[in-house]
């Protein structure tokens, strides 16, 4: 099937006289005829439901059809965008570990990684996304267990040079774990070019209409846990299941079935099977909304180029841009629906702008039907330092445009009265 088909269909099936939509399994618990039966589920020895916060058959068939349009061999929904980043991380890395990772990442991705992780005890550098092979090479430690990136960074648009990052890590026996929240799997598939694990923020446009707070986490299946002692929790027992080995007992579904069966049995970030559902909903039109997003952002960009009051703007997706040629590699059919520009005037003058929109409205959150605006200095990025903020690509004066699938005409005419409002 192709990627706008498997939008509609993968992940469930219906038998004969079945509901058509998939079900809402609202059921914590599953029943069994005997202990004996629930007794083999719990040693991992027959596969089956039996409680929500390990597995539900809604979640289930939404994270298959994210697995099949990203091409993997497994996935996990979670219960947002920073467990599934955590959750990626976590599976495979220990306190003592380090890992590599772009400095073009979301701002909650950055925090996460550089506190939160950093007090569990693992460790990571940060490197320019577009660093040297030389510089990208010195980044690595004895301890290293994985590399980090965004596909297309949020906000900063930078894109990852995928196959760089990929032939780095695997140079060294680890993964390339990329976020791969704002390309989708419709515009860019990042297994296809090396990449070993992709996370996503389902929150963003594969739900595309705000409704859920959810996260994804899937396998390629194509990287080989065993071929060096860098990942003891894939191939050596884990004692809290009677010493069973994941490599050898999952195959090509280690991964993620240790990512289930240990740590969302321990943290249990898992989403509400109602959440599933709208997900769900929001990946049946996935395609043909990332296709108007895109044709959008274009010609908002093409305007804000042209325009005198605007002093600068990057959208990867626009001829000239920095980011057009590695773009075109990775995205060649298109980015995603942000757009990021300065008003001149700086500062002052963006807050004015946005202050002046009607019908783009100030939100935290992007890639959403609706057009929405956000200046993240003062807001996503605010515990950043200045200096932070340089290094992930977030200039102070920077408005991020979401574009949305309204007819571009209303939206740039918005637009155009704002700019001329903030800059009077
Ligand atoms: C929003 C976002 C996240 C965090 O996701 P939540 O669903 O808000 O927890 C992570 N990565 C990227 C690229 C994002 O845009």
């Amino acid at each position: 099937m192709k990627p706008a088909t498997k939008c509609i269909h993968s992940g469930y099936a219906p038998k004969n006289g079945e509901p058509r939509q998939l079900p809402i399994c609202q059921s914590t618990t599953y029943k069994y005829d005997s202990s004996v039966e629930m007794g083999k589920l719990f040693d991992l020895e027959a596969s089956g439901y039996f409680y929500t916060r390990l597995q539900n058959p809604t979640n289930d068939a939404v994270a298959a059809k994210i697995a099949d349009l990203e091409g993997g061999v497994a996935a996990v929904l979670t219960s947002s965008g920073q467990a599934a980043n955590f959750f990626a991380i976590f599976n495979i890395c220990n306190a003592g570990d380090h890992v590599v990772c772009s400095s073009a990442i979301y701002g909650g991705t950055f925090n996460l990684f550089n506190v939160t992780l950093k007090k569990l005890g693992i460790d990571f550098t940060f490197v320019a996304p577009d660093c040297t092979e030389e510089e990208l090479e010195a980044a690595f430690k004895d301890n290293t267990k994985a590399v980090f990136g965004e596909t297309l960074s949020n906000p900063s648009l930078q894109v990852l040079d995928i196959e760089k990052f990929a032939k780095a890590a695997h140079s060294h026996g680890v993964p390339l774990i990329v976020d791969n929240t704002f390309p989708t799997p419709i515009n860019l598939r990042p297994f296809e070019f090396g990449a070993d694990i992709v996370t996503h923020s389902t929150t963003k446009y594969m739900d595309g209409h705000a409704t859920q707070v959810g996260g994804c986490v899937v396998d390629s299946g194509n990287f080989d846990w065993t071929q060096n002692d860098k990942y003891p929790g894939l191939t050596t027992p884990d004692d809290s299941y009677h010493g069973i080995t994941y490599v050898e007992r999952f195959g090509k579904g280690a991964y993620i079935t240790k990512c289930v069966v240990q740590l969302m049995r321990d943290l249990g970030s898992i989403p509400g099977p109602q959440n599933a559902f709208l997900l769900n909903l929001g990946l049946e039109t996935l395609a043909l909304r990332m296709e108007r997003h895109c044709e959008n952002a274009l010609k908002v960009a093409t305007y804000l180029k042209n325009s005198d009051l605007v002093s600068w703007v990057s959208y990867p997706g626009l001829e000239g841009d920095e980011q057009y040629e590695i773009a075109q590699k990775y995205m060649p059919k298109g980015t995603c629906g942000v757009v990021s520009f300065g008003v001149k005037g700086g500062r002052e003058a963006a807050t004015k702008f946005m202050d002046s929109l009607k019908l783009a409205s100030i939100v935290t959150h992007v890639a959403d039907a609706k057009t929405c605006v956000l200046h993240p200095a003062s807001t996503t990025h605010r515990q950043l330092t200045e200096q932070q903020l340089l290094e992930c690509g977030v200039k102070s004066d920077l408005i991020r445009l979401s574009v949305g699938i309204e007819d571009a005409e209303d939206i740039i005419a918005d637009i155009e009265q704002a700019l001329v409002e903030a800059t009077k």
